[in-house]
């Protein structure tokens, strides 16, 4: 069941390499929001590819760049856009891509937040979006006849739930419309969509990319095409750019890409399994336990996984007794984080989706973080005890 996690061999190389620093072992912050010309003519010519060349920094900016071609290099793209955030990347994506009166299909279970834009904003542009169960490839193959878009994510948000991305991808290119990827999960370490037919992978950077819990950043990569399409709205419209510092601290976190997804798959995995055989745990969803890489897309499993309890008061008895995992949102970084679904469901135009999608009130979400796992699991088992308070259901 424990197989070896498998990281492509190039990644190591493309991380710690940089080209055009003037010789620092460090690439420079480009910390500037415009540059300059010493002619009309060179400035023209500039502006024939303004998405391609630094004249604002809001356009292209040079450290950004760096980062946007190591992220494409790994996802296998041919081009790669950086964002202020994932939901920045999101955003632009759809509203880059789609028309009103278009439709889109997605998948149970994205990232709340994605289903709120899809939900909200883009029902208000006049972009429906279907929903089904990405599980269900009869169900998403009737779906997406007429479809501008299908919107995946695997593992799904909250369920964990692992998709079929070759069968999706083909059936998505066979209807005529574009194959869009959350792959935050996984990272381009353990899953690299492309590979597998799709058109555009979507991350926020902010959790395994950065690494570090110290950036909130986002990038959508793919299609070179599909790419400007997307530049052509973001650039001059949307103005949700990466700034230079924050690609500087995401080429920086990146070096240990490699490093860190092996520890957390391993970590993640023995926490998990423990946790599976745990009286207090009555269902395990971390897609590892019970489920093999065999056959997968995915070539390790992260240490995001999600575990129900009794009842949602042992759920929150068993997150307020932890202390060295911490309680949180987000995940991805060097810490363990928990997150009691139940404060998912008390958020406005969220409650209908988590129950109509399987999330429920008794469920923790769990980030094993870099720490000792035997420290981890200590903390773990000292709450678990705790949880399970004596004649209560
Ligand atoms: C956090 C997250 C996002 C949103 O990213 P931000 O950087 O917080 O805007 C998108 N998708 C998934 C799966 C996430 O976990």
């Amino acid at each position: 069941m424990t197989s070896d996690p498998d990281i492509p061999a190039d990644f190591a190389t493309i991380l710690t390499e940089d080209s055009d620093t003037g010789g620092a072992a460090v690439p420079p912050i480009t910390q500037t929001s415009l540059f300059t010309f010493d002619s009309v003519d060179a400035m023209e010519a500039a502006f024939r590819a303004p998405e391609r060349n630094p004249i604002y920094t809001r356009g292209m900016n040079p450290t950004v760049r760096a980062f946007e071609k190591k992220l494409a290099a790994i996802e296998r793209a041919e081009d790669a856009r950086g964002f202020a955030s994932g939901m920045g990347a999101i955003s632009a994506t759809l509203l880059g891509l789609l028309h009103a009166g278009d439709r889109v299909v997605c998948v149970n279970n994205v990232y709340p937040d994605a289903y709120r834009l899809m939900t909200g904003l883009m029902a208000r542009m006049g972009v429906e979006t279907v929903f089904v169960d990405g599980t269900d490839i009869a169900a998403v193959q009737g779906a997406v006849k007429g479809a501008k878009l299908l919107y995946l994510e695997s593992p799904t948000s909250m369920t964990f739930d692992v998709l079929d991305l070759p069968s999706l991808a083909a059936i998505a290119r066979a209807a005529g419309a574009i194959s869009v990827i959350d792959n935050s999960w996984a990272s381009p370490a353990f899953q690299r969509p492309i590979e597998h037919g799709v058109d555009l992978v979507l991350h926020s950077a902010s959790k395994y990319l950065s690494g570090h819990s110290d950036t909130v950043a986002g990038v959508v990569c793919g299609r070179a095409d599909l790419i400007a399409q997307i530049n052509r709205v973001a650039y001059p419209s949307l103005g949700a750019k990466l700034s230079p510092f924050d690609a500087w601290l995401l080429i920086r976190g990146m070096r240990t890409l490699p490093l860190r997804m092996r520890q957390h798959h391993c970590s993640g995995l023995e926490v998990a399994t423990r946790l599976a055989g745990h009286p207090a745990v009555s269902e395990m969803r971390h897609p590892g336990v019970g489920g093999t890489l065999d056959g997968s897309t995915l070539s390790g499993w992260s240490s995001l996984f999600a575990f129900r309890m009794q009842s949602p008061k042992a759920a929150r008895r068993f997150c307020d007794a932890l202390r060295l995992v911490r309680l949180g949102v987000s995940w991805g970084g060097h810490e363990s984080l928990a997150f009691p679904t139940q404060l998912g469901l008390i958020q406005p135009g969220l409650t209908n989706s988590f129950h109509a999608f399987g999330v429920s009130d008794d469920m923790v979400r769990l980030h094993v973080g870099l720490e000792d796992v035997e420290d981890i699991w200590r903390d773990i088992e000292h709450a678990l005890e705790i949880s399970e308070a004596p004649g209560e259901a």
